[in-house]
């Protein structure tokens, strides 16, 4: 699995020292208010689990499930939830966690259900990682880890063909990784 991947982006220990301030933000920008964080599986989960544990503050979580890539490099423009299930947020504070913003398809099609199937107080965005690219869809994410290019990246939390997850850290697959899969 090590011996997949071209070069290391972010330590473990960076992104951690990262995940400290941006939840100092975070936690300034949501005290005293009813906060639902909406996790979008599968690709948030270690970020979302790091994060969380350094907000202090009272807090609901909840987990959508989507996919837009089915499995390869490319982002299909199909955003699909593999469940019925929108969180109730009526009220409520949401902040909404993914691993990378790329197109902005994915967090566009989630905010908008969120707001059409529900009357949040309001609908923010925290992402690890944002690529430095033109978005197919008019989305800002409020709170950001780290820019990165264009390149295809993988560690954690983020999957190639649903591996690499595990990665402690977040990498660049050799290119030879691709053109075998
Ligand atoms: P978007 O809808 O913004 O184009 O794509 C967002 C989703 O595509 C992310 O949640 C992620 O699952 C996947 N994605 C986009 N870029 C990358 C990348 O460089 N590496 C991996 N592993 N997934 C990516
Ligand atoms: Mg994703
Ligand atoms: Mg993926």
């Amino acid at each position: 699995m090590l011996n997949d991947v071209e070069r290391i982006l972010f330590h473990e220990q960076t992104i951690l020292s990262r995940l400290d301030e941006l939840a100092r933000e975070i936690t300034e920008a949501y005290r005293g208010k009813e906060l639902t964080v909406v996790a979008v599986l599968n690709g948030s989960l270690i970020f979302a689990a790091d994060l969380l544990r350094r907000i202090p503050l009272p807090l609901k979580l909840d987990c959508l499930s989507v996919a837009s890539y089915h499995g390869g490099t490319e982002s299909s423009g199909a955003v699909t939830f593999k469940q019925l299930h929108t969180p109730d947020v009526d009220g409520r504070h949401v902040l909404v966690i993914d691993d990378i913003l790329d197109s902005g398809r994915t967090l566009h099609a989630i905010c908008a259900r969120l707001r059409k199937e529900a009357r949040p107080a309001s609908v923010r965005v925290c992402v690890l990682l944002r690529k430095r690219i033109a978005r197919a869809e008019e989305l800002e994410a409020d709170f950001v880890g780290f820019d990165i290019g264009q390149e295809f990246v993988i560690g954690y939390g983020l999957d190639y063909q649903e591996e690499y997850r595990n990665l402690p850290f977040v990498g660049v697959l050799k290119q030879e990784v691709f053109a075998s899969g």
